[in-house]
């Protein structure tokens, strides 16, 4: 036990020591809100007056919060809701709204205002992406609005266990029992709601173990949760089972359920096609050859981030939260 504590006492100061990568390489990535990644002097500032992990993820929190909340029409009776956390989207109709992933606890009302105004019958499921609270802090409520939820069963592990992400030195307690996933699968399964088929399908490990992507088969739209951001590095989670040859995986597959007329959601950044997951995969490609190379060749992870392999590609894919030095320890990590 003392032992474990310390542990991890040393992480959290090594993480605060390395202040520089927390702000400037976007340590937090997908899980901070952009808002705060473009000060990142600010950032650093906060996160060293900020002593607790509660502290951090209520100030995380906050600022997740403080982000208008957009809509935005993907087909009939299909609606992107994004800002106050990751990309959630609604389906609407008589048989009752489904929603993917819950945003902020705190921007519920606001979530549940903008499903209101879609019309149609009340709130019935909720499917969550993932694990991560950017995705289902605001479960609760939902439940609490009617919804049953459903979700791969290690999000439900996840979420009713404590859990920690060691790249940002946070701790999470269990969460409320109400929160909990309540349908749970391996695989797969679909849902028939409003005359469209909703696909749930498991990725194997990927940037957690707990992903899923959700297909809605008429409307030809694809949610892929974190297993892409569209246009950026994405933010891979070690601690629960991330590693890059699953997101690379994961891209792949997304392609293969999408043509040319697919609206791909992804967890974070704008909604996109197949031709820019495509860019995407091809980007972890060629980031994954080169740190493994490196790897191969003895170096040590500080050396290969020293080695600076994402520097011709940082410029167009270095713009979110995960910048290349930070993006390259991930991959390093994780190989
Ligand atoms: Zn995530």
């Amino acid at each position: 036990m003392e032992n474990e504590f310390f542990s991890k006492q040393t992480t959290r100061r090594e993480i605060l020591r390395t202040s520089g990568v927390l702000a400037g390489a976007g340590v937090l990535a997908g899980l901070v809100p952009g808002n705060l990644l473009s000060q990142p002097k600010a950032l650093a500032g906060n996160l060293q007056q900020v002593a607790s992990s509660a502290d951090r993820l209520a100030q995380m929190k906050a600022g997740w919060a403080a982000i208008p909340l957009q809509t935005a029409k993907l087909r009939d009776n299909i609606y992107l809701l994004s800002g106050p956390g990751g990309n959630m989207v609604v389906l609407g109709g008589a048989d009752g709204k489904v929603l993917v992933d819950s945003g902020i606890a705190a921007a519920a009302p606001k979530i549940k205002q903008a499903m209101d105004g879609f019309g149609g019958a009340p709130l019935k499921v909720l499917i969550n992406t993932h694990w991560h609270f950017d995705h289902t802090d605001g479960n609760e409520a939902m439940h609490q609005a009617g919804a049953v939820i459903i979700a791969h069963e290690n999000t439900r592990k996840r979420l009713s266990t404590p859990q920690d992400i060691a790249a940002f030195g946070l701790h999470f307690d269990a969460s409320p029992p109400a929160a909990w996933p309540q349908q749970t699968f391996t695989e797969g399964t679909k849902l028939y709601f409003n005359g469209e088929q909703l696909t749930l399908a498991y990725f194997p490990p990927a940037h957690t173990d707990s992903d899923i992507s959700v297909r809605y088969e008429n409307a030809n739209v694809l949610h892929m949760g974190d297993v892409w951001f569209n246009g950026t590095y994405p933010f891979i989670d070690p601690s629960t089972g991330g590693n890059i040859a699953g997101m690379i995986a994961g891209a792949a597959r997304g392609q293969d359920l999408a043509d040319a007329d697919t609206k791909i959601v992804p967890g974070h950044g704008p909604v996109g096609d197949k031709a820019a997951l495509a860019k995407s995969h091809d980007m972890l490609v060629t980031v994954r050859d080169r740190v493994q190379a490196l790897k191969a060749a003895g170096k040590s992870k500080e050396e290969a981030v020293a080695a600076k392999p994402t520097a011709d590609l940082d410029s167009a894919w270095g713009k979110g939260a995960v910048k290349g030095d930070f993006f390259t320890t991930l991959v390093y990590t994780t190989l």
